[in-house]
């Protein structure tokens, strides 16, 4: 089964911050593979814009090196390359001063549809958007692209947004997730909305718990001063965690369109309790040598590396379901998974001992994208009516055949999003708003209480209390399955 690619419109991507890591290790890899789908059209390039002095002759030899290092085999070896470099273009510029800026107008071509990847430090959004507005470079088809962090707590995320609603309307901002754009949380939609078998029993008559975790292996290499203030509630609780725990939780859009769905995530947002200190672990992950306080430089840090807590979705859907969350740093492997939980059958026609568990659908987003039912049969054999729990499984590299082994970056789908116009996988400033309001009193809890992160071992699954969490409600995580 292979998906048709329909090329986007014609366009001009200028990327501010063209040379720093997060352009060259995601951005133009994921540019890349679009273009040798077969996805651009004629005429579309792409700017490069930084504070480098390079020419477009030797931005391009920046980029080769990065597709070699980052981008696809199959796409990196062939003709393509060299066909894709001619689409780049560089503009030495810089964001904060009045340099540069007229070379970058005269690239741009007015028909063209034209985005702004703002691939820089949120401290330059602002003034991006002042000279982008003072250069009158905002065509009717001109979309800007942020980043996160967006925001550090509400106050600044509001800032942020006022900053930008000064020069651009909402419909023109996307604000990436990049989690939005993994093909399984889009699949998750298809799989409920698309089916009539799981959405009758997607309430708290049926699901007993959910758990959300995004377990990564790394540290927090290269990112300390960042990560010292961010800590892991920031970083990843208020934006991905978040941003799954709508997608499972939200009532069905009455269609699928970027306000519809946007609207359905606010409300489970504006939903959520606020979380009971104890309902809070907090950890930092410790090593022989390289624990986070050595990495950071800070004996006393008390920034986590992990965070797991227990939240309530307080609505006629949710009442009574707890929704258990967890992210660390360190960890035992890199896996992120939604489990769902359902309830035991009421009554067991096979004796207590037979060996059946409740049914778990599990959506996992990396690695091996996929979702497995696990559902209880009969153990082959004549051995007496013994049951076993066997996944049904919906990997999509084999459900959709070999040419979809290597599914799509999120970064693939975000950015043509961008430039087809449609902004249902990207966060309304609403939203992020709101899912401030729900993190900031959390944040300011502990540090009233003087919390001090519980150390974990490296390579662990967390610390003991995230065990505790579960244990006290009768209930255990699932594996952390690389
Ligand atoms: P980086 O430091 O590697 O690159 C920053 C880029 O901005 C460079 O190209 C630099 O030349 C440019 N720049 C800096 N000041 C400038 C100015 N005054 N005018 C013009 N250009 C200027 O940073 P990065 O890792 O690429 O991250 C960029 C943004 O994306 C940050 O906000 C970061 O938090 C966010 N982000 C990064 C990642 C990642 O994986 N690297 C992931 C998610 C979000």
């Amino acid at each position: 089964m292979v998906s048709r690619v329909i090329p986007v419109d014609p366009f001009d991507l200028v990327i501010f911050g063209g040379t720093g890591d997060l352009a060259q290790r995601k951005i133009l890899p994921a540019l890349f593979r679009r273009f040798c789908a077969g996805q651009w059209a004629e005429g579309a390039q792409l700017i490069g814009a930084a504070r480098t002095s390079y020419d477009s002759v030797s931005f391009r030899k920046v980029v080769r090196e990065s597709l070699l290092k980052f981008a696809a085999k199959q796409c990196k070896n062939g003709p393509a390359l060299e066909a894709f470099l001619q689409r780049i273009d560089y503009v030495a510029l810089d964001g904060s001063s009045k340099d540069g800026w007229a070379q970058l107008a005269d690239k741009l071509k007015p028909e063209r549809v034209r985005a702004f990847y703002f691939s820089v430090g949120p401290n330059l959004f602002g003034p991006l958007a002042e000279r982008i507005e003072a250069h009158d470079l905002i065509s009717p088809l001109t979309r800007i692209v942020v980043e996160k962090p967006f925001g550090h707590d509400l106050a600044s995320a509001q800032a942020l947004n006022a900053t930008l609603a000064a020069h651009f309307s909402e419909k023109q901002i996307y604000r990436i997730d990049h989690y939005l754009g993994k093909e399984t949380v889009q699949n998750l939609m298809a799989v409920r909305f698309g089916n009539m078998l799981f959405e009758p029993l997607w309430n708290s008559q049926y699901v007993d718990h959910i758990q959300i975790t995004v377990a990564e292996s790394v540290g927090i290499d290269g990112r300390e001063e960042y990560y010292e203030r961010a800590g892991a509630m920031r970083d990843m609780m208020q934006n991905h965690l978040m941003q799954l725990l709508c997608l499972i939780a939200m009532e069905p859009p009455a269609k699928f369109d970027p306000d519809s769905v946007r609207d359905e995530k606010l409300k489970v947002i504006r939903a959520l309790d606020p979380v009971e200190p104890h309902h809070i672990v907090r950890g930092q992950f410790e090593d022989e040598d390289t624990g986070y306080r050595q990495i950071v430089g800070n004996p006393r840090s008390t920034t986590e590396s992990y965070v797991a807590l227990k939240a309530h979705v307080s609505n006629w859907r949710w009442a009574g379901t707890p929704f258990y969350l967890r992210t660390g740093k360190r960890l035992v492997a890199r896996s992120s998974v939604i489990n769902v939980m359902f309830k035991d059958a009421p009554h067991s026609i096979f004796g207590a001992d037979a060996g059946r568990h409740a049914n778990v659908l599990s959506i996992r987003l990396q690695p091996n994208e996929g979702i497995t039912l696990k559902v209880t049969i009969k153990e082959p054999g004549p051995g007496g009516m013994r049951l076993v729990d066997v996944p049904l499984d919906m990997s999509f590299a084999e459900a959709l055949g070999p040419e979809n082994q290597d599914p799509p970056d999120a970064y693939e789908r975000l950015v043509m999003d961008v430039i087809r116009g449609n902004q249902t996988l990207f966060m309304r400033g609403d939203e992020v708003e709101a899912a401030w309001a729900w993190t900031d009193p959390v944040i300011a809890g502990w540090q009233a209480r003087g919390d001090v992160p519980k150390p974990y071992d490296s390579g662990s699954t967390g610390p003991g209390d995230a065990e505790l969490l579960m244990k006290r409600d009768g209930r255990r995580w699932q594996g952390i399955n690389p």
